[in-house]
């Protein structure tokens, strides 16, 4: 069954038709998705999925950034002590967390994740360029060797950011590693270009990383919406498939099986409560003629204006119109006592009558019907099939008595 689920997505996939999301999961899985997005629709979805977890996870990689960024004075202090008075305090404790307090602020109001992602690079972005231009301003010989915490921007960043924003941080980094190496001497001479391997190979296996995390957590997306959809395919086929099992097709009422688990489940119920149960059965009189006369198809609408005159006859949601079969109905009233149950069945009988079907055949020049009934009191506990024997037994009494009439029958009590 699911098997056949998913090839029947696949080939609506290739139909003109605009994609559901569902065809748009299927084609996403088949692309394997190495671009990192998806169609429009369907990224918009998946940024919005996960957007509130995102959003704290955010939170915290501005928290912790600007933490680091803050105990970098530390090194500050012991390796490029000139600059910690004029630049370097003001640049790690007010600029920089003013900075990541304004955009967390903000991440808190915009409703717009694809904002949020774009974000987190920027925030890498002005690490790198901060931390160079403080370096910059010290004339100490270890100013230089300094530019490698850039590495620690490129991890840090890679760790929480998706891979598109942090590829564009990653190039702004080189870009600043470059300006610094162009700006600061190198006392060494050499150091430029181990510094520029290190950063390269860090950047290489950081955007692994993140490439293969936001991969996975896509991947896990689509399987996860697949799954959903085919349980929901799976729920509708059960629905159907329940609902055509318990419905007589051509009336759309219940069907003689429904009418088997109804009765049998009121009558549990009746006896459970001490609640009274009424039984109807209506039969179409000379409905053989009917349809000889009128022909079959006529045959067949008369069958379901007779329905729904019953259904409208009833006023509770707990009673139960079926179709047991041929041209004969029944009706099951929970909770209604006897003189309820005679009240609906002399409803239908005029009901029917009212329709004002012409039958040529019959001797009221209507269509009319015959109805039996039978009510069981609490006090009364035959078995559910002795109140079924005695409301058909009512309307053979109907027939015999000459049709287009109702017939109230007798529930026999030694059967409890
Ligand atoms: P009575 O007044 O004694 O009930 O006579 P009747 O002719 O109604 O009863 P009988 O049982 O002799 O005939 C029932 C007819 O119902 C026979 C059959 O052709 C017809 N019938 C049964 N099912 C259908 C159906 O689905 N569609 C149509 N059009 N006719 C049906
Ligand atoms: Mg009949
Ligand atoms: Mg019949």
């Amino acid at each position: 069954m699911g098997v056949k689920v998913v090839v029947d997505m696949a080939a609506s996939v290739s139909s003109g038709e605009p994609a559901s999301h569902a065809e748009l999961v299927e084609r996403c899985l088949v692309k394997r998705n190495i671009w990192l997005r998806f169609p429009d629709a369907l990224e918009w979805r998946f940024q919005q999925a996960g957007e509130a977890r995102r959003r704290w996870m955010i939170t915290a990689f501005g928290a912790l950034a600007v933490g680091f960024f803050a105990a970098l004075l530390v090194p500050d202090l012991l390796l490029t002590d000139d600059v910690v008075w004029t630049v370097s305090w003001w640049v790690r404790l007010i600029v920089f967390p003013g900075i990541i307090g304004f955009g967390l602020a903000w991440v808190h109001r915009v409703r717009h994740p694809m904002v949020l992602e774009r974000l987190v690079g920027l925030a890498g972005m002005i690490a790198a360029a901060l931390m160079v231009f403080v370096l910059s301003r010290s004339a100490s010989p270890w100013a230089y060797s300094r530019i490698v915490e850039l590495n620690i921007v490129v991890v840090f960043t890679c760790a929480f950011a998706r891979f598109w924003p942090a590829l564009s941080m990653c190039a702004f980094v080189g870009f600043v590693h470059g300006l610094g190496t162009w700006l600061m001497p190198d006392p060494t001479g050499i150091l430029a270009a181990s510094t520029s391997v290190l950063l390269g190979t860090t950047v290489l296996f950081a955007l692994s990383a993140s490439y293969k995390l936001e991969h996975d957590e896509r991947m896990a997306y689509l399987l996860d919406q697949r799954e959903r959809a085919l349980q929901a395919q799976l729920q509708e086929a059960n629905d159907r498939l329940a609902r055509v099992a318990t419905t007589d097709p051509l009336t759309g009422v219940a069907n003689r099986r429904a009418f088997d688990d109804f009765l049998g489940a009121a009558w549990m119920r009746s006896q459970a409560q001490g609640l009274p149960l009424g039984l109807i059965m209506v039969d179409i009189d000379w409905f053989k003629r009917y349809n000889d006369h009128h022909g079959h198809q006529a045959g067949d609408r008369c069958l379901i204006a007779v329905a729904q005159a019953i259904q409208g006859c009833l006023r509770r949601t707990g009673d139960l119109v079926a179709r047991l079969g041929g041209e004969e109905f029944a009706v099951v009233m929970t909770d209604a006592d006897a003189q309820a149950v005679h009240a609906a069945a002399a409803r239908i009988c005029e009901a029917v009558r009212q329709l004002g079907l012409p039958h040529g055949a019959s001797p009221f020049q209507v269509v009319t019907v015959s109805v039996g009934l039978a009510s069981a009191q609490s006090d009364v506990h035959p078995e559910a099939a002795a109140l079924l024997q005695a409301a058909d037994l009512a309307l053979y009494r109907a027939k015999e008595a000459g049709r287009n009439r109702v017939s109230n029958g007798q529930v026999r009590q030694e059967a409890a």
